[in-house]
């Protein structure tokens, strides 16, 4: 079979090719320039190809190499604080081989080569081992980086291992007479095997009060934020990177532009994680594929990104996988599509963009790996509709998908209300199974306690409305209560400023504090109108000033219980 052929047409980053007799996904050099590629449709000997570089100037003629092999990853130690491009060309690396532009052509390995790990054998010669388990592992900053049998052996016998410094082309083991490095490879289209994959019920705790305690995610599940531009897509993914309980982050930065990606950049390796004490880079991968990059980088870079994911999630992690944005994502296949001439379907998106959609989320999962540990991948994904307009083809094939939608609101952030996430349009669909977690580990009441929230807030836009029709004076004592009392959860809880030192993180402990306090304001209320006490008196409470700025103080634990206290006092004084 030939793997040498010629460019017969280009048409932006799609290039047909003859005479190269590929499989469908083989990776392909073209041009001069040997620009990456990636056979995408096979039409008798033209085959199609999405090149993953800027294809100007190249011209029909010019020669096409097919590699044979599937787009893959480089996976093994090294991935963690690594910046990559949408194909894992290490940006830094690209930077320093030709200036700010990347060039085209240039081909440069995922991992660092030449670097050694200390490896320590965690199996003996004599041992057994299957595809996935442990052979030994390598201290990779605060992380144990496990070194795993590749996928596909099946009691396979340890013929040797080694102990010490390694590279990672290195054999470190032998197994089954084969030599065994730590870098391994995997086509990043197609999803890593687990053991046995569970039902989530363990919420990512992420510390942001409107997500864990009224829009769980679960660990393992997937969730949208769709919103306008500038509704706080970016800041809130940015938060869960920096403060969810995941182990490891992977941050997939598509099509956005480029400065939006240079804060993420700058702003990561500066950030301290408040779980090690160190650089949050340190437990993280970017992948960053701004929009004045190719588009068909673009499209590959959110399994790349997924791929890397898997690879943590098998080590027995739970990683969080954020893509800003997925709309971009959407805009790459459509590009490529119609350089395809396929059959457009919406709005001129592909007829597979529900499938592809579905795939991509479909690889979240919390899962028993072949390590024998638990991991999980959580995927959050920004949705960017044009104007915000969520009847668009990929919000809503999205949301066919996903179980948590977290609707970012155009109006919140015009009343300067962060999060703006919306707590009447906004659901999960994890609580029940998240119950009993919550349950166990905050507190018996915390899900009466939360519906009793989405109840009063509920009342709150009902009422809102006779309001607006009548005014306020002519509702009746206890709703205008209610209307006070749901203030307090907007204002108090569900706001949160992402930029506050102590505010930006809500430790879930708190959060059921915080709602406690809500509550017991909203019972004594109860209780002094029905002696009689007037609305105004209630209402105007001192204890709600210093209420609203607990959260701010350095001491918030303390001053929260003084808020309780005060409560009491002040009740009291009002004879109840
Ligand atoms: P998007 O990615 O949806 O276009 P951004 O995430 O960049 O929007 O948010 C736009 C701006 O809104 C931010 O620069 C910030 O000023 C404000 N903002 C968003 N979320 C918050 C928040 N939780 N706390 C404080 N400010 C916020
Ligand atoms: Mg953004």
């Amino acid at each position: 079979m030939s793997t040498e052929g010629v460019i017969y047409r280009v048409a932006g980053p799609v290039v047909t090719a003859t005479g190269i007799s590929p499989k469908m996904y083989d990776v392909v050099h073209v041009g001069k320039e040997q620009l990456m590629g990636e056979v995408i449709k096979i039409v008798g000997d033209y085959s199609i190809i999405q090149v993953y570089e800027d294809t100007s100037g190249i011209k029909p003629g010019e020669p096409v190499t097919n590699t044979g092999k599937p787009l893959s990853v480089e996976l093994g130690p090294g991935l963690l604080t690594s910046v990559y491009d949408g194909i894992q060309r290490p940006l830094p690396v690209l930077r320093d081989k030709m200036g700010d532009f990347i060039y085209r052509g240039v081909s440069a390995p995922g991992l660092d080569h030449e670097k050694k790990w200390d490896f320590v054998p965690a199996v003996n010669a004599g041992d057994k081992i299957n595809g996935g388990e442990v052979i030994g592992t390598v201290q990779e900053g605060p992380m144990v980086h496990k070194i795993m049998a590749p996928i596909g052996i099946k009691n396979g016998n340890v013929d040797s291992i080694k102990s010490g410094s390694f590279t990672v082309d290195e054999t470190v083991a032998v197994i089954d007479g084969k030599d065994i490095c730590m870098v391994q490879f995997w086509p990043v289209r197609v999803p890593r095997p687990v053991a046995e994959k569970y039902q989530p019920d363990v919420p990512l705790v992420t510390g942001l009060r409107v997500l864990d305690t009224m829009f769980p995610l679960a660990k393992g599940g997937a969730a949208a934020i769709p919103g306008a531009f500038g509704t706080g897509k970016t800041v809130t993914q940015q938060s869960l990177a920096k403060y969810s309980d995941a182990e490891i982050v992977v941050y997939i930065g598509c099509g956005e532009r480029g400065n939006e990606m240079t804060e993420v950049l700058t702003e990561f390796p500066e950030l301290v994680d408040p779980k090690t004490g160190e650089s949050l880079m340190k437990r993280t991968v970017l992948i960053a594929n701004t929009s004045n990059m190719p588009v068909a980088a673009r499209e590959a870079s959110v399994y790349t990104g997924m791929t890397i994911a898997e690879y943590f999630r098998d080590m027995g992690y739970n990683v969080a996988l954020m893509a800003d944005s997925t709309s971009r994502w959407a805009e790459a296949m459509r590009e490529i599509s119609s350089r395809l001439e396929e059959m457009p379907g919406e709005e001129g998106y592909p007829a597979y963009l529900a499938g592809r959609l579905s795939e991509f989320y479909e690889r979240a999962c919390r899962a028993r790996a072949f390590c024998g540990d638990d991991g999980s991948i959580s995927v959050i994904g920004a949705v960017s509709p044009p104007g915000g307009d969520l009847s668009e083809p990929v919000t809503q094939n999205t949301l066919r998908i996903v179980r948590v939608f977290w609707a970012l609101d155009t109006k919140l952030r015009e009343r300067r209300h962060f999060p703006t996430i919306n707590w009447l349009t906004s659901y999960t669909m994890y609580d029940k199974q998240l119950v009993d977690w919550y349950k166990q580990n905050v507190a018996e009441d915390f899900p009466a306690l939360r519906s009793w929230a989405m109840q009063t807030l509920q009342k709150e836009s009902e009422l809102q409305e006779v309001v607006q029709m009548v005014g306020s004076d002519s509702l009746p004592d206890e709703q205008k209560i209610t209307l006070e009392v749901a203030k307090m959860i907007r204002e108090i809880f569900l706001q949160q400023n992402a930029y506050h030192p102590v505010d930006c993180y809500c430790p879930i402990e708190r959060q059921y504090t915080m709602m406690t306090l809500i509550k017991k304001y909203s019972d004594l209320a109860d209780k002094a109108l029905a002696a009689g006490v007037q609305v105004d008196k209630i209402a105007y409470l001192p204890v709600r000033t210093r209420f609203n700025q607990a959260k701010y103080e350095d001491n918030t634990d303390a001053e929260l219980k003084a808020v309780g206290e005060d409560m009491d006092k002040q009740f009291a004084e009002l004879g109840v």
